[in-house]
């Protein structure tokens, strides 16, 4: 069977290396090309002998997915929407800033965990990312924004928050962590490589002991009671466990501090005494906080906080002494806001609300 070389981190590469007869040096050079050069043709790996390209050629292929479109938002955010194959599709976007270029890309087509808001969650889950298209999302990316040698710093960070949950693909998304940050493939700094998660508590835990990035848990909710409703996964894994398991993944972290993720839905979880009740919640846990105003989706039921509502929610976390962002929407006239991010997944659960589309139509 041909495998796919960009399934491999370093010592995955090393080993199939080694089955071929081959040295971890010639593993080491064919992973510089194909990941710091962007090559995926053999025949261009030119300090390879040819004897062994030819052996290449023969057993094994370069092939990221395919990019099926590419859009430019007004505010120079850009959306790539990347083929997986039997007409699923997944985003991946860009996000250029004056000090740095942050890539969002997804980990699954679709996503099982149901949060209430989202627009992924409401497709249902299709199927888990291979690591060749996960990693070949930031491939693609940078191949598209012209990055050549991997030298230039064109997408100097990477957060795991577009479409799925990253830690229910656990296997996948540690692969591609490894590569993001290993010097011989994209060599990001791990303070600049962030997973989000809905909370999967032993999850987290490995992910701690198997390759800590900064992490990013996304709460939406200040008390068990709204949690459940919201991200029901908390059903599974409360607030007092997820603080805990918080707590123990800073012992490991690169950074000193957990981003708390807070959708800001208006009338739901935007009150001053929402506000008050997580500031409680979260007072043993070093963190910072990133609202971000409800993107509104076809089909769904909530509406975005007021601007003024949410200033108020920032001030009372800030006045406490909690570092809090608002995240600015950016891509909104592409789709590209978080959230909004519904690629275009056929659902292989039973749900019947999912929106699936054709990627002809897609395409148009
Ligand atoms: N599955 C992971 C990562 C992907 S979602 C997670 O849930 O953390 C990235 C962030 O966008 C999460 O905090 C998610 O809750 C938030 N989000 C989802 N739908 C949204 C919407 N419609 N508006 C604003 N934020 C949303
Ligand atoms: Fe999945 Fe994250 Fe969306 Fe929840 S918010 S459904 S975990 S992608």
């Amino acid at each position: 069977m041909t495998v796919n070389l960009l399934d491999f981190d370093a010592d995955g590469l090393t080993a199939w290396f080694a089955e071929q007869g081959e040295k971890p040096f010639r593993a080491k050079q064919v992973l510089r090309w194909m990941h710091r050069s962007g090559v995926a043709d053999f025949a261009a790996m030119t300090d390879i002998a040819k004897s062994l390209r030819e052996k290449l050629k023969a057993r094994a292929v370069v092939a990221p997915p395919a990019v099926v479109s590419d859009k430019v938002s007004d505010d120079g955010t850009r959306k790539f929407l990347i083929d997986v194959g039997n007409g699923n599709a997944v985003e991946t976007v860009f996000i250029p800033e004056d000090d740095r270029g942050t890539l969002c890309i997804s980990t699954q087509a679709g996503c099982a965990l149901d949060c209430a808001f989202c627009s992924t969650g409401k497709q249902g889950f299709n199927r888990n990312l291979t690591v060749a298209e996960i990693i070949g999302q930031l491939w693609q990316a940078n191949k598209a924004l012209g990055v050549v040698h991997g030298d230039e710093r064109v997408i100097s960070n990477v957060v795991m928050m577009g479409m799925g949950e990253p830690l229910a693909n656990f296997e996948n998304t540690v692969a591609a962590l490894k590569l993001m940050l290993d010097d011989n493939a994209y060599g990001l700094s791990r303070r600049r490589v962030t997973v989000s998660t809905s909370g999967l508590v032993p999850v987290m835990d490995r992910l701690r002991e198997e390759c800590p990035v900064a992490l990013a848990v996304s709460l939406h909710a200040p008390n068990d009671k709204l949690r459940d409703e919201l991200v029901p996964i908390n059903q599974k894994y409360p607030l007092k466990e997820l603080m805990a398991a918080c707590q123990r993944y800073l012992e490991k972290a690169p950074r000193d501090f957990i981003t708390f993720e807070y959708t800001m839905i208006d009338g739901i979880n935007d009150s001053e005494a929402h506000a008050r009740e997580l500031l409680a919640l979260v007072k043993n846990v070093p963190c910072k906080f990133n609202l971000i105003p409800f993107n509104p989706f076809p089909g769904s039921p909530f509406k975005r906080s007021p601007a003024e509502r949410v200033r108020r929610f920032a001030d009372i976390l800030m006045q406490a002494g909690i570092v809090t962002t608002t995240r600015k929407t950016r891509g909104d006239d592409i789709d590209a806001a978080c959230g909004q991010l519904a690629g275009q997944v056929k659902d292989k659960t039973k749900r019947t609300s999912g929106r699936v589309i054709p990627l002809m139509e897609a395409r148009s």
